[in-house]
């Protein structure tokens, strides 16, 4: 038997969330067992917990996107009981049972080895959210990132956070846009230069170009800021668009694009490749140090979950979310 969080439907199309006693033989199929140690609690987290359950496909169901943990058995010759292993993406937590639960049981695709240098606890301080910061980062630098700040927006919540810790480490000037005043010593905690107010890039213009300030941009927001943003890029900057908590609307004009070459870059976190997985956790653990990845952490057990799931889809939550599943 093993603890899980169960997300349940009733026949009125009420959920509900708790935590439940289950036995192996209900677990999906999967080529590998994973005695499952830590998880997290992402945007989409929040969603699937809360009324209505989101995104989820199934029900019964156990949320949680990300997991890290131990191999306990596989059907797969890449792994073995006793590996430690990482896992994002791939729709775990909306269509297959996924890591808020002591146990998980897996396609072997799905997995990637931990990284050397990062135990479990801190693959999941990382976790979805901390991964997805590192691909934004990486495809600015596959584009170039110019002179100037690089922009992080939502900065205190779980993209914003570490992807301000990545990129002040790279040696980048970073201006972090948050609308939570009271985070602005844990962000330049971080290493952010610069605090912008949120309201600052909330209000409207009709003006689609303003003064060229940023070199590049990590957006977890979209929405209006986005489209301010875009005309606020130096000439030739890219932004990485990677998140909507600010909305999915983008009422922008095409003209940062045909007057400043602006590259607006779509960053996917849930379908990338094996090797790109491997590539980007390798560069969290060079990348990303590990005294600010402390800072970031909010520990929680399974039972916090429903709380925190409507936390997170409020924009109350700092940092990471750290959840351990055996606690
Ligand atoms: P968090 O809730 O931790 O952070 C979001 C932050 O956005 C908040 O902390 C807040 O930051 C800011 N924010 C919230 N609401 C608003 C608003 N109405 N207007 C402006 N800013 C707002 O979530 P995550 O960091 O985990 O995720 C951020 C986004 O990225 C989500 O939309 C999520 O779904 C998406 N995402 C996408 C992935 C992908 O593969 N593309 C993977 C992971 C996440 P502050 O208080 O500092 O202003």
């Amino acid at each position: 038997m093993f603890k899980a969080l169960v997300v349940e439907k009733n026949e009125e199309g009420k959920t509900s969330a708790a935590v439940q006693e289950l036995s192996e033989d209900r677990l999906p199929e999967g080529e590998v067992m994973v005695a499952v140690d830590y998880s997290t609690v992402n945007y989409k987290d929040g969603l699937c917990i809360g009324p209505g359950g989101g995104l989820v496909r199934n029900y019964p169901h156990v949320p949680g996107i990300d997991f890290a943990g131990t191999v306990e058995a596989s059907d797969d010759p890449r792994y073995n009981a006793g590996d430690k292993v990482v896992l994002t993406g791939w729709r775990v937590g909306e269509a297959h049972w996924g890591g808020y639960a002591q146990k998980a049981r897996v396609k072997a695709d799905w997995l990637v080895p931990l990284p050397d240098g990062l135990d479990a606890r801190q693959a999941m301080a990382v976790g979805t959210a901390g991964f997805t910061a590192m691909l934004a980062v990486m495809a600015l630098e596959d584009h170039g990132i110019k002179d100037g700040p690089v922009l992080v927006t939502g900065a205190a919540g779980g993209v914003g956070s570490v992807a301000t810790a990545i990129l002040a480490n790279l040696g980048y000037e970073v201006a972090a846009v948050t609308g939570r005043p009271e985070t602005a010593d844990y962000m330049k905690s971080l290493g952010a230069t610069q605090i912008v107010a949120r309201e600052e890039l909330n209000e409207t213009t009709k003006r689609p170009l303003e003064a060229e300030m940023w070199g590049g941009c990590v957006d977890a927001v979209g929405g209006e800021m986005l489209a301010r943003v875009l005309g606020q890029m130096k000439y030739g900057a890219s932004v990485s668009a990677v998140g909507l908590a600010g909305g999915a609307g983008l009422p922008a004009t095409v003209i940062p694009f045909l007057l400043r070459g602006v590259n607006l870059l779509g960053i996917d976190s849930v379908m990338q490749p094996y090797d790109n997985r491997v590539r980007a956790w390798a560069r969290i653990a060079k990348d990303l140090p590990m005294d600010k990845l402390e800072a970031m952490i909010q520990p929680a057990t399974l039972s916090d979950l429903p709380e925190l799931g409507r936390g997170i889809l409020k924009g109350q939550v700092k940092g990471r979310v750290v959840v351990d599943v055996n606690g």
